[in-house]
């Protein structure tokens, strides 16, 4: 049983709630899962949600989730060995990485996990899983752009779309591993060239989010943007009136096609290193990557399944399959440091 010293903060009314349940512990496959998990989230309540429905629904095991966009790292450094945290969920491998580094996580063995998840899409020291893939496009405008115009993330350098290209702020997470990804591919130098390019093509200031450059294709303020896949699905299929416009004024180019394939990132977790309960831990984090959880990434956000047995969902399966570069995502953290360099001396 855990010890009420280890449960604070947001979750001490939720444990006194399980403690005066029924039980505290459940029997799974003959062993004995603690009965709740705490969980700090990056990812947003919407889209959490359902996983964890679907997770207690099949363990038993009752969630606890504190959610923040920051913070959350800073926060498990400050408790140490107190922290009630059991799983930590973000997006990027740049944010993954960086809760590695800061000792918060701790090394899992799991064959379910190492079956379900491409070796290139987990830490070499199994500290971080990514649970769900994405990719960043190329969005075009349907009037403006012919749909095979440009192909290539090198494209958006060439000269031919000066004052056309729109883009979010260089130093996003986002941004910052596709830039990483193209140091992967060329090098630094040929990298610092070609951002030096797509700088000199912006139609406009690097501004807004990845919804707000659809948007400034949709009003003809730039013909060309960057933007991650799920963001269309999320536009044209979400409530709001308006973005339904935004994507129906664009095309998706998946890029480098002929070539090393589209740049792909990930959102992920993993065990944190004081998890009080360590076992329910590791069984969310294999749940999360099997086809019941997989599939949901889909129907939810439009993400891709890091599972390879499993199929994209629905409206993912109409877009189309696209080939995706095959280097370790491990690898774009380790380059972030030097395209941040890049990104800043380019003025992006
Ligand atoms: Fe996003």
């Amino acid at each position: 049983m855990i010890s009420l010293s280890t449960i604070f903060g947001p979750f001490r009314r939720l444990y006194i709630g399980v403690m005066t349940s029924v039980a505290m512990t459940t029997f799974i496959a003959g062993e004995i899962v603690a009965a709740e998990l705490n969980i700090y989230s990056h990812r947003q309540q919407f889209l959490l949600q359902p996983f964890l429905d679907a997770f207690t629904t099949e363990t038993g095991i009752e969630t606890n989730v504190v959610y923040a966009s920051k913070g959350l790292a800073q926060r498990l450094q400050a408790e140490g060995e107190a922290s009630p945290a059991d799983v930590v969920l973000t997006v990027d491998i740049s944010r993954l990485s960086e809760y590695a580094e800061l000792d918060l996580l701790s090394p899992v063995q799991s064959d379910i996990l190492t079956k379900n998840i491409p070796s290139k899409f987990r830490a070499a020291d199994n500290r971080w899983f990514a649970l769900s893939t994405r990719t960043r496009i190329i969005a075009v405008s349907k009037d403006r752009v012919e749909p095979d115009a440009i192909a290539d993330l090198e494209d958006l350098a060439k000269p031919e779309w000066e004052g056309r290209v729109c883009s979010r702020k260089g130093s996003h997470v986002y941004n910052r591993s596709l830039v990483a990804s193209v140091i992967a591919a060329h090098g630094e130098a040929a990298a610092t060239e070609w951002a030096d390019g797509v700088v000199a093509n912006f139609a406009r200031k690097p501004q807004g989010n990845d919804r707000a450059q659809a948007k400034a294709i949709f009003q003809g303020q730039c013909d060309v943007a960057i933007m991650n896949h799920y963001y269309f699905g999320k536009m044209l299929y979400g409530d709001k009136a308006e973005q339904k416009d935004w994507a129906n004024a664009i095309n998706l180019i998946f890029t480098n096609q002929n070539g090393r394939g589209a740049h792909v990132n990930v959102s992920g977790g993993g065990v944190a290193k004081h998890s009080p309960n360590r076992e329910a831990a590791i069984k969310f984090l294999e749940f999360l990557t099997m086809p019941v959880a997989q599939q949901l990434y889909g129907e939810v956000n439009f993400e891709y399944p890091v599972n390879p047995q499993v199929a994209p969902g629905g409206v993912l399966q109409a877009w189309g399959a696209f080939k995706a570069d095959e280097l370790p995502i491990e690898r774009l953290a380790e380059l972030a440091p030097m395209a941040q360099k890049v990104i800043d001396r380019v003025g992006w």
